[in-house]
């Protein structure tokens, strides 16, 4: 068997958490302080960023030392859950807490996670992921923004492009080159903690196709890192960024970026459904829960300290099918729905404008699905 996905049920506390985080959301729908449906870029709000790490609810399975609160995977992945299906606002805070967290968790200094990760926890700070470059997506290996040793650091020379936020964002964990690759294409790389306000630094909004500021292109003009932004080793940087992908690759986030369509949907059809409708409904609902299961799989081997990469690809790559076939299926409905509301609307044009970037975001399908052929010994 190349591929492990042992099925797992939620524990009762986890079932208890996802009943607080309901609460907490109807509280603050209530409140009015944001409203569900917005898009990814207006979805950044700092200030919720605090309200759920006042709650414990990022940095959920770090060590109580770093402000972290020692909860599982399992309770992590419950209140992301809900939170996506709430479309609640966590632009600000989610890559730091789904990846950066973690990867100074396991390759930052001490000194590095002392000073990071409990702000991290308390919404307080907010990090961006410099990987691609505007020739190297796909092929990380082949990134070019060069880091150059100096006296106490680094210079950083070189370009990122769609980096998720630079230009809001506090920080971003950069993969820079630091030597020749030689024989080996994955040697010579390293990661900084680059603060994005630095002078040297500067990020551009790439505006998107929904007319929205949300990701970048960051030059580097000679920027000074010192030694101590650094993450890990010169020449680590590869293993690194790989053991990142499990955490970007494998969340809800992979399967329900529509879910507002189906719900809108849902609303208009609610009261008399068609068999067109239910039929759709219910293909669909199997789906979910298939890819659900999966994800709680993954959740559950990474918290057990698993690397399931192989794993996580192939959730990105089936989820981001059922997310675009959602879009299809749902549109394709229209006729069934009595009447049009103003939600299904505008839900069916965010979704529409915003498909195009699922599959490419956290890794193509090709890429994925040649991971996936790898991991089959097709390859
Ligand atoms: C909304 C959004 C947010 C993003 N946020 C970030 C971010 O915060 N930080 C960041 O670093 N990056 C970010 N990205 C960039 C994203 O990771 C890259 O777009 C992605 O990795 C693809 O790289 P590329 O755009 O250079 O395309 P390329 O790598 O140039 O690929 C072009 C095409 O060729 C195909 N292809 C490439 N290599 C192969 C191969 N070996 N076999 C078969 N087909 C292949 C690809 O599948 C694709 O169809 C974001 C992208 C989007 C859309």
């Amino acid at each position: 068997m190349r591929f492990h996905f042992p099925i797992f049920e939620f524990p009762p506390e986890a079932e208890a958490l996802r009943a607080e985080v309901r609460a907490f959301v109807t509280e603050e729908l209530a409140a009015g302080r944001w409203k569900k449906g917005g898009d990814f870029a207006s979805n950044y709000d700092p200030a919720f960023s605090q309200r759920i790490g006042a709650r414990g609810w990022l940095g959920m399975t770090w060590p109580k030392r770093y402000c972290g609160h020692e909860r599982t995977m399992l309770d992590r992945l419950v209140v992301t859950e809900e939170l996506l299906a709430a479309s609640a606002p966590v632009a600000a805070h989610w890559i730091g807490d789904r990846q950066s967290g973690p990867l100074l968790l396991r390759y930052g200094s001490e000194a590095q996670r002392t000073e990071f990760l409990p702000p991290l926890a308390r919404g307080e700070i907010f990090f961006s992921i410099g990987m691609s470059e505007p020739d190297s997506g796909s092929d990380l290996a082949s990134v070019r923004t060069r880091a150059t040793k100096v006296d106490g650091g680094w210079t950083l020379s070189g370009r990122k492009v769609w980096t998720t936020f630079a230009h809001r964002n506090h920080y971003a964990i950069v993969l820079a080159r630091t030597g020749d690759a030689g024989a080996q294409r994955h040697a010579g790389l390293a990661q900084f903690i680059v603060d994005l306000k630095s002078p040297q630094v500067n990020a551009r909004p790439i505006v998107n196709m929904a007319g929205q500021k949300e990701f970048n292109e960051v030059v580097f003009d000679d920027a000074f890192v010192p030694d101590d932004r650094l993450v890990g080793e010169p020449g680590g940087g590869w293993t690194q960024v790989t053991s990142e992908l499990a955490f970007e690759r494998s969340g809800p986030e992979r399967y329900l970026s529509s879910i507002r369509l189906v719900e809108a949907a849902l609303a208009c059809a609610r009261e008399k459904p068609t068999p067109r409708v239910r039929e759709a409904l219910g293909r669909m609902s199997a789906k979910l829960m298939a890819l659900r299961t999966m994800s709680l799989a993954v959740a559950a081997q990474l918290q057990n300290g698993e690397a399931p990469n192989l794993e996580a690809s192939l959730i990105k790559d089936l989820g981001n099918a059922f997310e675009r076939e959602q879009i299809a299926v749902f549109r394709a409905l229209a006729s069934d729905l009595p009447k049009h509301s103003d939600d299904y609307l505008s839900a069916l044009a965010q979704t529409t404008v915003y498909s195009p970037s699922w599959t490419l975001r956290g890794g193509t399908r090709e890429v994925l699905r040649g991971i996936v052929a790898r991991g089959l010994g097709l390859r």
